[in-house]
């Protein structure tokens, strides 16, 4: 495999190259607006089966879809004090509703019209808690409304100053969780019950490795009771929230009055949750997988599992290459996978084989006038290995392969999540551990804030979660990893996107 000219290593610039793996692989590109991308093709496809996968679970679970609007009263984000307090520096503000020409030549043509100026401005939605709550207020009378459990696919504004593709972007794609139950025990189930799928749509989907915990006070959703979170661990040691699932207690039900009569006759707010995942996930799976040939894409998740390339020298060749290429790829569709026949004559094998690695395409088929006279084609994985398998059993060998190159990417990102991680260091050790290589560090933490912000001052590093007990040290650490103080739990440091 010829390594990719313009694709930069990892060892040389881990930003650079993520960025040239997503112009490779065409996943995305910048748009006129700052900040705000746009998603290709490639990219949309993948975040379309990501949709498809986790919508699928959360309709197992008993949610249904809907539709808030884009635009939120500006008055509403006032009613929760912490939630307007974490949104204010990066809400879009509509103000006006027409533009006027006047009369000017070029891009003074038009201007904002100032008397269309709105009575009460509003906010793009960085999220939307207010008015869905705002909605829950007239839909929830009775306990026998609840568990009211919605979700939508939407796109959100925070205004970011600092943006990079999928990662951190103005605008993005997620969905948003809504969910309002009669007591505390039941907005908490759901809050882990959100938390378990995300998990398990991580791992079985991006085959990404997450540790699952809670976040501490100083990380928390504003506006929450508590935030769970999943975290992953990147290929330059740094880690990414890939989501996140809130119990809100009743803030935002005494906020928005959402009162509901219980079994008993009495009045009483409702308890809720909410939770997302977005578009960064496309980020995460490209940081956990890809090399420095391009996007390696988890099957289940790849626009495109497999490519048959034809190989011909003479037209005669050409036209038998091409007709068992046709059948091999109807074989495969009607297993369901998602099959393309690369039969363009203007470019040699090679360069064919080079660019949809850098797509990430997971397996290649490679199919020649000697495999054809020996009954066989030839099996090319992504992620190395290549070796003949008999024509007849093509569809069988692809569907093994697939299953083996999304197990083993999985089980290669949790072994070295593993092998990067320290437990139980001392503050010594951790410095060392977090300026150097970095990674997911375990210690003991005290649960002071003013602690916690010292941390980040002076390494950058921040607690990505207080483990559930399924991650956390055999041994229990006593005292805080950085002051000394009696510890009151385990904490995973890291520096993060
Ligand atoms: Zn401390």
């Amino acid at each position: 495999m010829a390594q990719a000219k313009h694709i930069t290593p990892r060892a040389k610039d881990f930003s650079e190259w993520y960025g040239d793996v997503i112009e490779h692989a065409q996943l995305a590109d910048y748009s006129p607006v700052r900040g705000a991308m746009v998603i290709r093709p490639n990219g949309y496809r993948i975040w379309e089966l990501m949709q498809r996968a986790l919508d699928e679970m959360l309709r197992a679970t008993g949610h249904r879809n809907a539709y808030f609007p884009l635009f939120i009263p500006m008055s509403f984000l006032a009613k929760e004090a912490e939630h307007v307090e974490g949104f204010a520096k990066e809400v879009a503000v509509v103000t006006h509703t027409r533009l006027k020409a006047t009369g000017k030549q070029g891009k003074d043509a038009i201007a904002v019209d100032p008397s269309s100026a709105l009575e009460e401005p509003l906010v793009v939605r960085p999220t939307s808690e207010t008015i869905i709550y705002a909605m829950y207020a007239k839909w929830i009378q009775s306990y026998r409304d609840l568990p009211l459990l919605l979700n939508q696919w939407c796109n959100i504004v925070r205004w970011e100053l600092r943006t990079r593709p999928f990662l951190r972007t103005t605008e993005f794609l997620w969905q948003e969780g809504h969910t309002a139950h009669v007591d505390e025990a039941d907005a908490e189930r759901e809050a882990r019950l959100i938390l378990g799928i995300y998990r398990r749509f991580n791992e079985e989907w991006l085959a990404m490795p997450v540790l699952t915990g809670l976040k501490t006070d100083s990380e928390r959703f504003a506006g929450a009771l508590r935030t769970y979170a999943i975290e992953a661990l990147m290929q330059d040691n740094k880690a990414i929230q890939a989501g996140t699932s809130h119990n809100l207690g009743q803030n935002f039900a005494k906020a928005f009055n959402v009162q509901y009569q219980t079994a008993a006759g009495g009045l009483e707010y409702v308890w809720s949750t909410s939770w997302g995942v977005s578009t960064r996930l496309i980020g995460g799976l490209i940081m956990t997988h890809s090399d420095d040939n391009g996007l390696v894409a988890p099957p289940k998740l790849a626009p495109v599992q497999v490519v048959i390339v034809p190989i011909w020298k003479t037209d005669d060749e050409k036209n038998q290459v091409s007709a068992t290429g046709y059948r091999v790829k109807e074989d495969l569709e009607k297993a369901g996978i998602r099959v393309e026949l690369d039969l363009r004559d203007t470019m040699k094998p090679g360069a064919k084989y080079f660019e949809w690695e850098g797509f990430g395409v997971p397996v290649r088929l490679e199919i020649g006038p000697r495999d054809l006279a020996s009954g066989q084609v030839v099996l090319a994985r992504r992620t190395g290995g290549k070796a003949p398998v008999p024509l007849q059993e093509a569809t069988a060998a692809v569907t093994k392969a697939l299953d083996e190159i999304q197990a083993s990417l999985l089980a290669a990102a949790r072994e070295r999540r593993e092998k990067n991680s320290i437990r139980g260091a001392t503050k010594a050790q951790f410095l060392e551990f977090i300026k150097g290589s970095g990674g997911f560090a375990y210690g003991g933490f005290c649960g002071d804030p003013a602690c916690e912000a010292e941390i980040k001052q002076q390494t950058n590093a921040t607690i990505r979660l207080l483990p559930d007990p399924e991650f956390r040290s055999k041994e229990v650490p006593k005292t805080c990893m950085w002051c000394g103080a009696p510890s009151v739990a385990e904490a995973v440091w890291a520096q993060a996107y």
